[in-house]
């Protein structure tokens, strides 16, 4: 509440941050206490929300929003106006690695954050709160906040409140995060009151313990090193994983002997074909950047490392199939069973298995492809980017599928590429009688019994696993 009315909250960038932490917002608040517009420069995007087939799949996030749509919960192209409208406004927009340029290839490309800034200072004629959440560079706030007092109209304040969620689990880590980091300036009245505002928002439904407030600074730097810190534990473990192939240990063995010192702790110790996602290798690339520009080279080149091992990764396995296969893939059809980046998310960005399915196509092996969520359209545009070919080139070598069972009919392997729990559950003893023979299953997230697979007759490589030849 601002005095007598609700408050108002715009968040500018209806993505996958966007929108589900709006849709939590307005599910954990009443339409007296706090009303919210969800805004984006994409009318396809905006029409998705306000219809009954959002644009993203996150588990739990259908009911919320069609329980709050309309209530205090609004989806809108109409930026000019959301902003005049609100009291504290949320930047949840892009920032994708540059591609272009001075930085280009590392360092985050802030041409969205800085749009967003310019439609805020053009419009506003109150003053705002205005709250990074989108994942920035050191000292982004700075400059945001140059490019609004630069309207002179009104005033701003300017918080970093960075987005700890993780796809697929969206919903569930909104609800109940880990903690909530605002980074404002404590050393003035109107700092601190504008970082009260947004802690009171949270305190609605967040323990007030878990509301951490730091310097701007801190908190900007802050969600990189946890972006940091999480794949550095993904690239370890696989970096071991490499080690238990040739050597007679197990991945799964080590990870859990290892996870239960309480100082290491069990999570992030899942070997993989690679990570993949938005964030981790953009984020790391964003820190290398810094890195660098203030000269710590050493410490750029530690993190560049976390990157190296993943992309290592991600071809040991294609190589792995390769050498499967009696090292040619030419016209042999291979069933690829999850394309998206992990579990519970249609997301494809950095996903392994655009990587390994391009590698592959690179060898001529004929793909069937299938995961549950991601649309076809989807794929369609990651490998045609990837492959640089048109669709219609392709299309001799790819092939979508609407199951599991169908992708692998008449295969020579399967591939695993995404940790879905229906491939955990596949009747194997069933696909196996639809395959080519020798049948092949390679396990590129450790989800499956290789026992009982062996003992149906595939021929097995889980990652991580003692390979014998
Ligand atoms: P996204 O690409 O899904 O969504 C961004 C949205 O912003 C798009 O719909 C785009 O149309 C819109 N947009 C861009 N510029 C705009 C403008 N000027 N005005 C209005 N709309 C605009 O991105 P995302 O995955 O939601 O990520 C957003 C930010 O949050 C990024 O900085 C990302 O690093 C960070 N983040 C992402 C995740 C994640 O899991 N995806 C988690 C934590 C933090």
């Amino acid at each position: 509440m601002l005095g007598s009315r609700p408050l108002r909250v715009a968040c500018i960038g209806a993505g996958y941050v966007g929108g589900p932490t709006m849709a939590v917002i307005a599910s954990k608040t009443s339409p007296d206490a706090v009303q919210i517009q969800v805004l984006d420069i994409s009318e396809e995007r905006i029409a998705a929300w306000n219809s009954d087939r959002l644009p993203l799949y996150e588990p739990g996030l259908t009911e919320l929003v069609f329980g709050s749509r309309g209530r205090n919960l609004h989806f809108s192209t109409a930026i000019e106006d959301g902003i005049k409208w609100a009291d504290l406004i949320f930047v949840a927009v892009n920032t994708p690695t540059k591609e272009c340029g001075i930085g280009a290839g590392s360092a985050a490309d802030l041409t969205y954050v800085e749009l967003a800034a310019r439609q805020i200072a053009a419009a506003a004629d109150t003053p705002k709160i205005v709250v990074e959440k989108s994942t920035v560079p050191i000292r982004t706030a700075e400059a945001l906040g140059a490019i609004l007092e630069a309207c002179g109209r009104t005033s701003f304040e300017i918080l970093s409140n960075p987005e700890f969620l993780a796809e697929g689990t969206a919903v569930r880590d909104l609800c109940e995060p880990d903690r909530v980091l605002i980074g404002g300036n404590l050393e003035t009245d109107s700092g601190r009151r504008a970082v009260e505002t947004l802690t009171e928002l949270y305190a609605h439904w967040v323990p007030r313990e878990r509301i951490l407030a730091t310097n701007v600074w801190s908190s900007e730097l802050s969600k990189l090193v946890a972006n940091a810190f999480l794949a550095q534990r993904v690239s370890s473990i696989n970096s071991i994983s490499a080690l238990c192939e040739l050597s007679g240990a197990e991945i799964d063995e080590v990870a859990r002997a290892v996870g239960l010192d309480a100082r290491i702790g069990p999570h992030f110790l899942k070997c993989s074909v690679g990570f993949g996602g938005s964030c981790f290798q953009k984020d790391i690339l964003n820190l290398v950047y810094l890195c660098e520009s203030f000269g710590l080279n050493t410490v750029a080149d530690y993190w560049r490392s976390v990157i190296a091992i993943n992309d290592w990764q991600k071809q040991r396995f294609t190589a792995r199939i390769l050498h499967g296969l009696y090292n040619t893939a030419t016209n042999k059809k291979i069933a690829i069973l999850g394309f998206a980046f992990k579990k519970d998310t249609g997301d494809t960005r950095e996903s392994a298995a655009i990587d390994v399915c391009g590698n592959l196509l690179q060898e001529c092996a004929k793909l069937s492809i299938y995961d549950p969520k991601v649309p076809a359209e989807q794929i369609w545009t990651d490998l045609t980017r990837r492959c640089r070919r048109t669709r219609d080139e392709l299309a001799h070598y790819v092939t979508l599928a609407e199951s599991a069972e169908e992708a692998a009919m008449n295969s020579h392997a399967i591939v695993i590429l995404t940790e879905w729990d229906e491939f955990r559950t596949l009747d194997y003893a069933k696909v196996y009688k639809g395959m080519c023979r020798p049948a092949f299953l390679f396990d590129g997230r450790s989800i499956c019994d290789m026992k009982a697979l062996s003992q149906i007759g595939f021929v097995c490589y889980a990652i991580g696993s003692p390979v014998d030849s």
